[in-house]
């Protein structure tokens, strides 16, 4: 069931909340307590899967909040040098390879296969984003592939969905990390 906690097995709280776009820069320590300790503390779209439909202005995601989760959120937050966001700065280097080790660990979705251009938009990403490594100071930055208009359409309409079918959002999580990944390619270049 989808309102219930998978680490904790308790009961979760639907909220509506403001939907957050482009890139939030958490710092390490928080992404990865958040992934492993508490990740139905509702903030943000981190790992993208917990936008589950939006209003028709695409303002507010539903996003289901456990009460362990926040409770733990809270008592990480106490600890001395536990930080959410970093100091303003730019996201660096191990932010994206660690968004890019994430996108290698993802299996393609299936539904990815049925829309248009979305394959070769996704290879397009990873090549690109497999050079920038290689050549960070010669990269185009002119040239970081965008989905195109009909990768844009789909995903508006699975995100005005009241109820999302597995595939539908297995989808729309991994169009959230690319996204993830593309917006940080396109910071780092500031
Ligand atoms: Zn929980």
């Amino acid at each position: 069931m989808k309102n219930i906690c998978k680490i904790h097995n308790m009961v979760m709280e639907e909220v509506e909340m403001e939907t957050r776009w482009g890139l939030i820069k958490f710092t390490q320590e928080y992404r990865k307590a958040k992934e492993e300790i508490f990740p139905n503390s509702g903030d943000s779209k981190l790992g993208g899967c917990m936008l589950d439909r939006k209003t028709p202005e695409n303002k507010k995601a539903l996003v289901y909040i456990c009460p362990k989760c926040k409770s733990l959120k809270e008592e990480w937050l106490r600890q001395p040098g536990n930080r959410i966001h970093s100091h303003g700065g730019y996201l660096n280097m191990d932010d994206i390879k660690r968004l890019y080790a994430q996108l290698r660990k993802t299996s393609f979705p299936a539904y990815g296969k049925r829309v248009g251009d979305f394959v070769l938009y996704d290879s397009l990403l990873a090549g690109y984003t497999d050079r920038f490594f290689q050549e960070e100071f010669f990269i185009d930055y002119s040239n970081i592939p965008d989905p195109d208009r009909n990768i844009w359409q789909l995903v508006g309409q699975l995100r005005n969905k009241k109820e999302l079918q597995t595939d539908e959002r297995e989808f729309l999580c991994y169009f959230d990390l690319l996204e993830e990944i593309r917006c940080a390619l396109h910071e780092s270049n500031n």
